[in-house]
């Protein structure tokens, strides 16, 4: 059996990390694809990091906290939500349980025959990705809400500057959306 959890961590956090563990410790038998939603967007204010990035931020996350079976699997997005699934089951290798929490995916996938479960979401105020970019842009602490080995890699690639200089008011905008 194999699982697919997917969704965009921007940035990945302690609340996904306690979700994987959470799906682990549940069905230790089963293997995990982490698919990195929305891989193909990066340098915005709410995509600010890349789809390599956020494998690397899941890969150290997971070696850290000692996390098995788990494949993070960049996803690309595609412009028709109609055969998005089935784009995904070509790409990916085969699994039959798919855990979201958006709403769009859940319907896509429940459509095409998956069963699908809604991960617990654990301490929601402080553990969001909008949380997280917001703390960095405010200059707020924002370490306690990622794993450490998340937090030193944000540094180590100037995360929190980035993000910062993204949500100035031109530069965080997706190209052409300007006038
Ligand atoms: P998501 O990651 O599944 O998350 C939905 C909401 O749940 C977000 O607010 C997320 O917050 C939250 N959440 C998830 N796990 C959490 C946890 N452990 N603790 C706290 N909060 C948690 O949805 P998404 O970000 O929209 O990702 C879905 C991906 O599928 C996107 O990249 C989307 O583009 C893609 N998709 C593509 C197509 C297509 O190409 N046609 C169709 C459907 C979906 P956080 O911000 O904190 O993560």
């Amino acid at each position: 059996m194999r699982g697919l959890l997917v969704g965009r961590f921007q940035p990945f956090h302690s609340g996904h990390l306690a979700v994987v563990r959470e799906i682990r410790a549940r069905r230790p038998d089963a293997h995990l694809i982490l698919g990195i939603g929305s891989a193909q967007r990066s340098h915005t204010r709410d995509d600010p990091f890349t789809a390599g990035e956020r494998f690397e931020m899941i890969a150290r996350a997971l070696e850290e906290a000692e996390i098995d079976a788990c494949e993070p699997v960049p996803l690309f997005d595609i412009d028709r939500h109609a055969i998005w699934v089935a784009h995904l089951r070509s790409v990916l290798p085969p699994f039959d349980l798919v855990y979201t929490n958006n709403p769009l995916t859940r319907v896509l996938f429940e459509a095409d025959g998956f069963r699908v479960e809604a991960p617990t979401l654990i301490d929601r105020d402080r553990l969001q990705g909008t949380a997280v970019r917001r703390a960095m842009i405010a200059g707020d602490s924002w370490t306690s809400a990622v794993p450490a080995a998340v937090a030193g890699y944000l540094r180590e690639i100037g995360g929190p500057e980035r993000v910062r200089m993204l949500s100035t008011s031109d530069a965080g905008a997706s190209p052409g959306s300007g006038s």
